[in-house]
């Protein structure tokens, strides 16, 4: 048996606690062995306030695991592939395409693994619906993206200053799942984002996109009370797809497929081990183009003001 890989988590906060520490205790291939953070810990690890001091004074390490907003993570993975050690990127991997794109450019050029996470890619209905839809014919595809940010972001700041992608932190997810699913490329014909008057980033969005010359719309909102909806619809000539619960179900001409159950991180981790195995790396910046090209295409509209 191989020692397990030592990695540390860096940006100790929300997705940390609920989703990273069980899926890395219940990993035979890592072993926790450092958290960096500027000012949170967890309980029983070594803690450093970043990522140089920890590479400074800390264990040593084979890997890190990076966890910070979005805005804050470049730096960092600068850091890690500069001192050779394999990275894992929450989503978005950063907040510009150019610093993406160098690290993806970095990567090439490392014998260290890279790995640009998509968490929602790992849901159970992102590959049955990906393996259904090839060599289909598509007709139309909506994606609903709904949920309250008072309820799934608390206190998170970064995510209405600049960088911080607003409704995009979760639609992003919906683009991960549809660019991977989808036979042919997506393409951004228009897109309508609400900013709140006192905010940087959106809280709603509405997209249109083409692919395989087929219309593919898509609805973001951040203040979707009750009932919260992470589907998408997709027509084909041969019939129809939905997948519902963020890829937790799927139903296909409207009956229910059998799924195993929802493990996402724990499958994020076994594929960081399998690449750092086998010696690559996996960086696909489509989701974050996507969304560069909402931004870029997309025309403004002011909403009321976000009060949390
Ligand atoms: P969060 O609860 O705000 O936690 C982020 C943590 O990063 C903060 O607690 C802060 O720790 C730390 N941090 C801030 N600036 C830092 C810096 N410059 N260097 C190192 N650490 C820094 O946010 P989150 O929900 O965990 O989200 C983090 C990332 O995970 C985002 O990219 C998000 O899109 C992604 N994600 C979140 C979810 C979710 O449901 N929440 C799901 C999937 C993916 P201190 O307390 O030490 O300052």
């Amino acid at each position: 048996m191989t020692a397990p890989i030592r990695i540390a988590l860096v940006g100790i906060g929300k997705i940390v606690r609920t989703q990273h520490v069980p899926a890395l205790a219940a990993s035979d291939a890592f072993e926790l062995v450092a958290t960096a953070s500027p000012r949170s810990t967890l309980d029983g690890v070594p803690a450093f306030k970043s990522l140089e001091e920890l590479l400074e004074s800390g264990p040593e390490i084979d890997a890190v695991s990076l966890c910070q907003p979005p805005q804050a993570r470049f730096a960092d993975a600068l850091v890690a592939i500069e001192a050779g050690k394999h990275v894992m990127l929450e989503k978005p991997p950063t907040d510009t395409l150019s610093e993406a794109e160098e690290i993806a450019r970095l990567t090439a050029r490392s014998d260290a693994t890279v790995f640009a996470t998509w968490h929602s890619r790992f849901s159970p209905a992102v590959e049955p619906a990906r393996a259904w839809l090839a060599g289909k014919t598509l007709r139309r595809m909506r994606i609903e993206w709904k949920e309250d940010v008072r309820v799934w972001h608390p206190g998170q700041k970064w995510i209405w200053e600049a960088g911080g992608f607003g409704v995009f932190d979760p639609g992003i997810n919906a683009l991960s799942i549809a660019s991977a699913v989808l036979p042919d490329p997506l393409f951004l014909q228009q897109a309508r984002l609400a900013f709140p008057s006192n905010c940087q980033t959106p809280i709603a969005a509405d997209l249109a996109f083409t692919s395989g010359g087929k219309p593919v719309e898509a609805v973001f909102d951040f203040l979707q009370t009750g009932p919260q909806t992470w589907s998408i619809w997709i027509e084909t000539e041969e019939g129809g797809l939905e997948l519902s619960k963020g890829g937790a179900e799927l139903a296909i001409d409207g009956v229910d497929q059998p799924l195993p159950p929802e493990a996402e991180y724990p499958g994020l981790y076994a594929r960081f081990a399998e690449l750092i195995a086998s010696g690559t790396s996996d960086v696909d910046l489509t989701p974050l183009r996507l969304v560069g090209d909402a931004f870029l295409r997309g025309e403004r509209v002011e909403a009321p003001p976000f009060v949390e």
